[in-house]
């Protein structure tokens, strides 16, 4: 970003001949000289010189001048009705955005109107709803080291979520950064940049020093001893509220700068949850979609959406990010949706009522930070309105989870019946123009509408009166904003003119008048009118600061709101598509017909398949030919295991699950030509990281590893990587593979077994039967696949003899792997074709191919080897 946004040095020098307004300009952009200010002149944001060029570039609007006594300023106005897409415009550019508001009325002040930076706007702290998807979090986080511990915590200032966590591990660190996505970061003094993958924002490094940290999170959550873990994570939580804070330009906050709605802070160790990283999280497609090929599919997060609301919406992100490993925990919120699945009515009327709940944590929020107007308010109380009903149908629950989430279901009565009283039903979105406070509310603010009203009716009888008196039968009382009321007489009648009339305009065709007494009249509407808007006004902050004040438990209420929501989410998806609740055992995974809880929303016939890994049985070798449903089926597995543990039921007929530390992902390598490094690199890269931190509580996929150098070293890495993991490791594991040779692993390690997808003929077609099925599959699928492809049939059949030939030859691998036979199918297949070929010549051509050591052959002599059979052939 430019050091100096604002104006060229010389101006700022200059001050003394500016005027006033450009003075205070320039002095607000050195005083936030790492952000463009956008300075309020009526109802555009303006900026000036350098930074006008840059907003209107990025923006695409005019530049234009302004021109004063000292001179000329290039200038770009942004329209403030609608500012929220230009500022997003100016964000995406890397900008931070420092607002400055009037902060005077201008009408009251004779001088330059006073303006000061009420907020800065910055990725990770936008809380404007516009910028803002409702469904996801938006995070800021800080980094802070101490000796060799790193604090890590997150805020999402436009819901009040704070989250503290620590490890001695960076990848630890990267891991929780990876669930947690956030789009900005502050980092302190010797913590690396290098983990974020978003805007790092220079920030003051004195906010993450020991002492102002502690004071400052003491002040917003209590003693940080209690709370946090270590002085890094007391550093990061500092400086966080700090910048959060300086974000918020120190207004509409309490006197000291605290935001008051930050409150509760969740510390959590990252061993609390099962560790997803961002590998994982993407390969799994929880939350995105891995190609463009799959762009029309669903995300897992799609797939179990059936939230009513936005705050169940973002829970429910939150329980996928941070799967359980509790199993307590889990199993009281596998009983609570059991319980909603078997009572239909009651999730139906939960679904509706949740529906018409609003987003209690951004209202609250705004509420606290004093920018909530008065629909604002109606929402939060039509919201508290429906939740006496939402406990009632969990009044007589059994499950321990819905019981305490009913016990928190507060409808706050007093908040609830002051909003009532106190807002009017249809308030403007403007707060001092009256019309916000409901009638019967306050005293003195009837009497001064009722004053007002008065007034008003006198004007209106007025017309009738003067026109009875003055016998000027065209004689009009009306009103307009600069020149108040006046009695309006067309020229033709000015002779019928009473002498107490005064006038006031001159039309072309009429005189305008006043009486001493409409003059009056309108003294007393205006003074009464203006003093009801400011009552108004007076009265309106009041109710907020009272509501302000409740934020806790509006927060606390928000969040048993966000949980049910989610609870009823699961056991809808669950009803719907027939998910079974799993069972947690302290060994091995067994699942009965399973099936992939996206792909089975897009497979017309979609085929469940079983998984059983026991302890003695850990390590499961998938072989098949491509696209017989070898990676859908892992991670079905996998995702079946992710949705228990984040306490949703799951896509099986029955699924009796141990609790799994961490998904493990390497897949795929042919879709990962991303960035500058070499695939298998990137392949190598992740496949150490599993390697390293895998246990024997981990689920590890592996798909198709290997499979970014030659076949011999391909085949020499998995299979020491098969018998590092059983070995060492013992993590429950899936690998699938092309390798064929790979299955023979199983027979000489004992927790390994083989598993394979069968294709099957129909009218000579490969028809593909997704079925899982023991041992391992027979290597002669790709010449089958071949054919599937398009590839011309004499070539597909005459390969199928190549290769049945050659498969009776022991492969001259190191490893030793023995050669295997294939069914009678390819048997008589080959037959065919040999009846028409002299002996002697397939002899010569079967003689030449046993001698072939494929492994140690080089695409080059496979290419002089083919063009030698040839011309044996034809030889003939
Ligand atoms: P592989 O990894 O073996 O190449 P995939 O798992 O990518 O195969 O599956 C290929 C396609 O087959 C998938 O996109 C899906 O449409 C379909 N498929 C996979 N498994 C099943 C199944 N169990 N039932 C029906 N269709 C399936
Ligand atoms: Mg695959």
């Amino acid at each position: 970003m430019d050091a100096a946004l604002g104006a060229p040095e010389k101006m700022a020098e200059r001050a003394d001949d500016l005027t006033p307004m450009m003075a205070q300009y320039f002095e607000l952009t050195r005083e936030y000289d790492d952000s463009l200010v956008l300075f309020q002149v009526g109802d555009f944001y303006e900026a000036f010189c350098g930074a006008a060029e840059r907003v209107a570039r990025l923006c695409e609007i005019t530049l234009t001048k302004r021109e004063d006594s000292t001179g000329e300023y290039p200038m770009a106005g942004i329209p403030i009705d609608n500012a929220e897409s230009y500022v997003e415009t100016l964000l995406d550019a890397g900008y931070r955005v420092a607002i400055a508001d009037q902060v005077e009325d201008p009408d009251e002040v004779s001088g330059v109107v006073e303006r000061a930076v009420t907020r800065i706007i910055t990725p990770g702290t936008l809380t404007e709803d516009e910028l803002l998807g409702g469904a996801a979090n938006n995070y800021v986080a800080a980094l802070a080291r101490e000796n060799d511990r790193y604090g890590l915590a997150m805020v999402d200032v436009s819901t009040g979520d704070a989250y503290a966590t620590g490890s001695d591990s960076l990848a630890t660190i990267e891991d929780e950064l990876g669930r947690f996505d956030p789009s900005e970061a502050i980092v302190g003094p010797d913590a690396p940049t290098d983990p974020f993958e978003c805007m790092v924002t220079p920030y003051d490094e004195r906010a993450f020093t020991a002492e102002r940290a502690r004071e400052r999170v003491g002040r917003y959550f209590g003693p940080p001893e209690r709370l946090l873990a270590s002085a890094a994570e007391v550093r990061a939580c500092g400086a966080l509220l700090a910048y959060a804070e300086y974000t918020r330009g120190g207004t509409g906050v309490g006197e000291d700068g605290q935001l008051a709605y930050l409150n509760h802070l969740t510390r959590y160790d990252p061993r609390e949850y099962m560790v997803l990283d961002s590998v994982a999280l993407e390969s799994l497609e929880v939350f995105g979609r891995r190609s463009v090929r799959s762009s029309e599919g669903l995300t897992l997060a799609e797939a179990v959406d059936e939230t009513a609301c936005a705050m169940g919406r973002r829970e429910l992100t939150d329980w996928l990010r941070r799967p359980l490993i509790e199993r307590d925990r889990i199993e009281a919120r596998h009983e609570a949706v059991a319980e909603l699945v078997g009572a239909v009515r009651t999730r139906e009327r939960l679904h509706e009522r949740l529906r018409e709940v609003y987003d209690l944590e951004r209202l609250i929020s705004r509420v606290s930070r004093g920018r909530a107007n008065a629909r604002d308010l109606n929402s939060l109380g039509s919201t508290l309105a429906v939740v006496p009903d939402i406990r009632a149908a969990i009044e007589d629950s059994d499950s321990r989870k819905l019981r305490a989430l009913h016990d928190r279901l507060d409808d706050l009565p007093e908040v609830r019946s002051l909003l009532s009283e106190a807002i009017a039903d249809d308030p403007p979105p403007e707060l001092t123009e009256g019309g916000v406070i409901a009638s019967g509310y306050d005293e003195t603010l009837d009497e001064l509408r009722e004053t007002e009203r008065s007034g008003k009716a006198w004007v209106e009888r007025l017309e009738a009166r003067e026109r009875d008196r003055t016998g000027i039968d065209s004689l009009k009382v009306g009103h307009n904003s600069v020149h108040g009321y006046y009695i309006e007489v067309t020229d033709a009648n000015l002779d019928r003119v009473p002498e107490d009339y005064q006038r006031r305009q001159t039309l072309k065709n009429s005189e305008r008048y006043y009486t001493p007494e409409l003059k009056e009249r309108e003294d007393e509407i205006v003074r009464a009118e203006q003093r009801a808007d400011d009552r108004e006004y007076e009265l309106f902050v009041e109710v907020r600061e009272t509501v302000a004040a409740e934020s806790e438990r509006v927060q606390r209420l928000a969040d048993a709101l966000a949980q049910l929501d989610v609870l009823v989410s699961f056991a809808t998806v669950a009803a719907e598509f027939d998910y079974a609740r799993p069972e947690i055992v302290s060994e091995g995974i067994d699942i009965e017909a399973g099936r992939h809880p996206v792909v089975e929303r897009t497979e017309d016939a979609f085929v469940p398949n079983g998984a059983s890994l026991d302890r003695d049985d850990r390590v499961m070798i998938v072989t098949g030919p491509n696209m017989s449903g070898k990676s859908t089926y892992m991670r079905q597995i996998a995702l079946t295991a992710l949705l228990a543990q984040a306490g949703s039921f799951v896509p099986a007929e029955r699924a009796r699950l141990r609790l799994v530390d961490r998904i493990f992902t390497r897949v795929g390598a042919s879709d990962d030509i991303a960035g500058g490094r070499s695939t298998f690199m990137i392949e190598m890269t992740e496949l150490a990281e599993i390697l390293e931190h895998a246990t024997e509580d981990s689920l590890v996929l592996l798909d198709e590893v290997g499979r970014g150098t030659s076949t011999t070293d391909g085949l020499a890495i998995a299979r020491a990587v098969t018998e590092f993991i059983h070995d060492e490791v013992g993590a429950t594991t899936l690998f699938a593979t092309h390798h064929h040779e790979l299955t023979d692993v199983a027979e000489q390690l004992p927790a390994v077994r083989n598993r394979h997808f069968e294709t099957s003929r129909e009218d000579g077609e490969v028809v593909f039967e997704h079925e899982v099925a023991p041992g391992a599959a027979e290597a002669s699928y790709g010449v089958e696949v071949a054919g599937v492809a398009g590839v011309p049939r004499p070539v597909v059949e005459r390969a199928a003899e190549l290769l049945e030939d050659s498969e009776t030859v022991p492969l001259a691998d190191e490893g030793g792997v023995p050669a295997r036979t294939n069914g009678s199918g390819d048997a008589e297949r080959g037959h065919e074709h040999s009846d028409s070929m002299a002996a002697t010549e397939t002899d010569a051509i079967r003689e030449r191919l046993r001698e072939v050591s494929i492994a140690e052959t080089t695409p080059l002599e496979a290419l002089r080897l083919l063009a030698e059979l040839q011309s044996k052939l034809e030889a003939e």
